[in-house]
């Protein structure tokens, strides 16, 4: 071969003993190159440790034997089951290998071939019998002690584990030695890591349980320590990227802001609002994500934000998830604000073309202060006279910010992203360390908690009694309805339970119903009539998930809550969670028997950490944090939860190696560079390190 030696970006195809036609089924699994096959991590292990002699094996104790197929036999037993013997003979004894009713195993064994059996050994006369062992058919000359952990991969249609086994050993044998360690020495040694090399051999074909995990702990490292050096070096290029307007709050500005609240400001709140002033009063942009339980006050703290820069001469962004939302923070900021002059902007699709351009040329000459909109406000097309701040509220609902593309060709404005999907601290850190972290633990004072039940079918009338009382003493409730709001079949679900209500339990009230097929100006009427008490129940789908706040509402009732997720159940009973006084909230499933983990742990606990832990817990952590994790910022090896200590300390670690060599400049972390800039400089726009 006159060609190129292998490398990690030749394809497997050009690899010996890989072919075509296992290419292409590679390619189903997304493996292409050496590279991709090398990452392809296995997802589990086959255990063939153990004995491999004869002479060790214990009855019903698991082992592994390895020796060559004897014989093949397939029949059909008494009971017209298909049965198959595979008889191995090896170094001092032999076994017999019995699967029922598996008849496709028979095509996999021919008389001559190596192979490991790993099972329950049982005593069967002379020979042993293992039923439905596991098997690790041996290439030629391959040997059968080695590889006792047998990697299992991911697979797609049409491609087998022995593909990617095969591929994976191809690219280890061919281009292992031309990976490249990232580390320096002297930091694999006081880290205790092992080095690439091996780490990338021993993932794939270990040679102990312990080198298994060794090797894995080096690759999560690895991995965890350049996202956070990425996302370091990331934000450093954000901050010296444009100057932002400094805005300095003073002692006269804060007792102007303070005054305008109607209420004192809790002592977390008051940490934040510090932290924020802080970055405000910088040149560089502020970019803060702020977490706080559904209640907690965010909105103030906001507020505060914007008010600041308004105070300071600048204009100020407000941006929610959807046009509802939007409406629903100007009416919360026009009656904040009756006291003085702050002229809020509407900015959101319902509107018709004069008043967009009447709004546009009113935030263009700087007269609108506060804008509140949709997505549509940050896109680049809306001209602010100077914009010193965006707050971005219910982050989840827009997945990543592109913060290149909020404004071109002006100074950047300071950045405050708000969140109510509680997510731990050490997770944040690793999915948002370019961003500054705040977090309000404590909402106000004298909130009560909201007591919470399961209401099983038999209870479900005693449930509506309870409901129907409170609506008597003069409170408002909602009742959720899940629906795929897109489907005809969703509306008539939500059609139908409205009926039921409306003819059954709740009959004697003012009932009204909202979901998402309505036009934004129906809902709003609905809305602010339920607002000023003109209706008692609204009945409505998840529409009312995020930050709708009617304090009178006192009352959530659940349909089928099984079919909601935990944290969207947290958000819903967060709005009854308002005012001072307690909020009930019944979560109704169908049946009474079944478990329902979900609402169980729903039930449980009101606080929002915990029940955050909680739904990682039961669903791991890529949907619940959205396309951060799972779009372009995907890990291969690394587990958020499962993995927090290793994500603490490679934080530390890239912080420290941050503050020693900002740009990496230093020779000793020239090839830690090339890795970091190959795995995430496009993803994050890196091309200017050092
Ligand atoms: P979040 O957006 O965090 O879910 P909000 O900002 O909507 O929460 O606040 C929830 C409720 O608590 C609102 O009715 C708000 O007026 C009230 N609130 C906020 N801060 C305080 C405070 N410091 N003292 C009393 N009530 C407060
Ligand atoms: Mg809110």
């Amino acid at each position: 071969m006159d060609q190129q030696p292998p490398s990690l970006t030749t394809p497997l195809e050009r690899l010996p003993g890989v072919g075509t036609a296992r290419a292409r089924r590679l390619r189903a699994v997304g493996l292409v190159t050496v590279r991709d096959a090398l990452v392809h991590f296995p997802r589990a292990y086959k255990d063939f440790s153990g004995a491999h002699a004869f002479a060790d094996l214990v009855e019903g104790e698991h082992a592994a034997v390895s020796g060559t197929v004897a014989d093949v036999r397939q029949r059909t037993t008494a009971h017209g089951r298909s049965m198959l013997t595979v008889l191995v003979e090896g170094q001092g004894g032999s076994v017999r290998g019995v699967w029922f009713n598996m008849p496709f195993m028979a095509k996999k064994f021919a008389v001559g071939m190596t192979v490991v059996f790993a099972g329950e050994p049982k005593r069967a006369g002379a020979a042993w019998e293992m039923s439905h062992p596991e098997v690790r058919f041996c290439a030629a000359g391959e040997d059968p002690v080695r590889g006792e952990y047998l990697a299992v991969y991911k697979l797609a249609e049409g491609a087998r584990q022995s593909d990617v086994r095969l591929a994976v050993q191809a690219a280890l044998a061919h281009a292992g030695d031309t990976l490249e360690e990232a580390f320096p020495e002297e930091w694999l040694a006081r880290k205790n890591l092992m080095p690439i090399r091996d780490a990338m051999r021993e993932i794939h074909v270990p040679a102990s349980l312990e080198a298994k995990d060794a090797a894995t702990r080096r690759l999560v490292y690895q991995e965890l320590f350049m996202l956070q050096l990425a996302l370091r070096l990331h934000r450093a290029q954000q901050q010296d990227r444009k100057a932002a307007p400094v805005m300095v709050v003073d002692a006269r500005l804060d007792g102007r802001i303070r005054a305008r609240m109607p209420f004192e400001l809790t002592p977390d709140q008051d940490a934040v609002i510090a932290e924020i002033a802080a970055d405000l009063a910088k040149p560089e942009p502020m970019n803060r994500l702020l977490q706080g339980d559904v209640g907690s006050g965010k909105t103030v703290v906001a507020l505060y934000a914007m008010l600041a820069a308004v105070g300071c001469g600048h204009q100020a962004a407000l941006m929610a998830p959807t046009e509802l939302l939007a409406r629903q923070h100007l009416a919360t900021l026009e009656q904040l604000l009756v006291k003085g002059r702050v002229n809020l902007e509407l900015l959101v699709g319902g509107q018709t073309q004069a008043q967009r351009r009447k709004s546009l040329e009113r935030i263009a000459a700087g007269e609108s202060q506060i804008v509140i909109g949709t997505q549509a406000l940050v896109s680049g097309a809306v001209p602010f006279k100077s914009l010193g701040i965006v707050v971005i509220d219910e982050q989840q609902r827009f997945g990543v910010i592109q913060r290149a593309t909020l404004q071109e060709g002006q100074a950047e404005p300071h950045v405050l992203v708000m969140t109510a999907t509680p997510i731990p601290r050490t997770v944040a850190h690793a999915l948002y360390g370019d961003l500054d972290y705040s977090v309000i633990e404590h909402g106000p004072a004298g909130r009560q908690p909201v007591r919470t039940y399961r209401v099983v079918p038999d209870h479900e009338e005693s449930w509506w009694e309870h409901v129907r009382e409170k609506v008597r003493e003069g409170r408002q409730g909602y009742v959720v309805v899940p629906a795929i709001e897109d489907s005809k079949r969703g509306l008539a679900t939500i059609a139908s339970a409205f009926e039921e209500l409306a003819n059954g339990p709740l009959e004697a009230f003012r009932l009204s119903l909202v979901h998402g097929r309505l036009k934004t100006a129906e809902k709003q009427a609905i809305m602010d009539d339920f607002r000023d008490g003109k209706l008692d129940v609204l009945v409505c789908t998840s529409v009312i998930e995020v930050g709708i706040d009617v304090p009178n509402a006192t009352v959530m009732t659940i349909l089928d809550a099984e079919s909601f997720g935990l944290s969207q159940l947290h958000q819903l009973r967060g709005r009854v969670a308002r005012g001072a006084v307690a909020g009930i909230c019944g979560a109704v499933t169908p049946s009474g028997t079944e478990p329902q983990p979900r609402v169980d742990a729903f039930v449980a606990s009101t606080d929002g950490f915990v029940l955050a832990n909680k739904d990682m817990e039961l669903r791991g952590p890529g949907e619940l944090l959205g396309t951060r994790q799972s779009g372009t910022m995907s890990l291969f090896i690394a587990d958020l939860v499962k993995n927090v200590e290793l994500v603490a300390e490679s934080r530390r670690d890239a912080c420290d190696l941050f503050e020693r060599d900002p740009t990496l400049a230093d020779p000793a972390h020239a090839r830690l560079r090339k890795v970091i800039l190959d795995r995430w400089g496009d993803t994050l726009g890196l091309g200017r390190v050092g």
